[in-house]
């Protein structure tokens, strides 16, 4: 149902990865987004959502068309409770943008319990150094990605997922 509602808003992309993969469904559950506190976080400025509203596994159109409705035009979402989500006009860009994302969430919850454990914070990237190195991370150039390196991440993704 997620799937079929993204691409139902999305006509410009060709693929939605979405799965509860440890580090991402782990980071969902702090009700917050991503973030910008590396440079491959920065792939993600100003284009990732926390979708916030968890009403139990997707079963319905409603909950479908609400996700993609707050995807909007952005390429990854955090989705409360439940896990990660990204799209990508290929589908390697859109298993590349995932993986990342789960590493960027995976480092955040390192550097947030070694800040927090210290009394502080993560340091932020600046928006115009993060917007700046968006142009060179964060658009589809990864689409040059060897479709047959991305399955084998994906799967193997999957496999420690569950
Ligand atoms: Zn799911």
């Amino acid at each position: 149902m997620i799937h079929h509602a993204v691409h139902t808003a999305r006509p410009d992309i060709m693929c939605v990865a979405h799965s509860h993969s440890i580090y991402g469904r782990a980071f969902s559950t702090l009700g917050r987004n991503l973030d910008i506190i590396t440079q491959d976080a920065c792939a993600y400025y100003n284009d990732i959502v926390l979708y916030n509203s968890f009403k139990g596994v997707v079963l319905g159109a409603d909950e479908g068309e609400a996700i993609a409705k707050a995807l909007g035009s952005k390429k990854a979402a955090i989705l409360q409770n439940h896990g990660l989500l990204t799209c990508g006009k290929t589908i390697e860009s859109a298993v590349f943008w995932f993986t990342n994302l789960e590493s960027c969430c995976h480092a955040q919850s390192l550097a947030d319990a070694a800040a927090g454990g210290r009394g502080g914070e993560t340091i932020k990237v600046t928006d115009e150094d993060a917007a700046f190195t968006y142009k060179t991370t964060g658009l589809s150039l990864r689409d040059s990605f060897k479709q047959n390196r991305c399955l084998i991440v994906w799967s193997v993704l999957v496999r420690s997922s569950t």
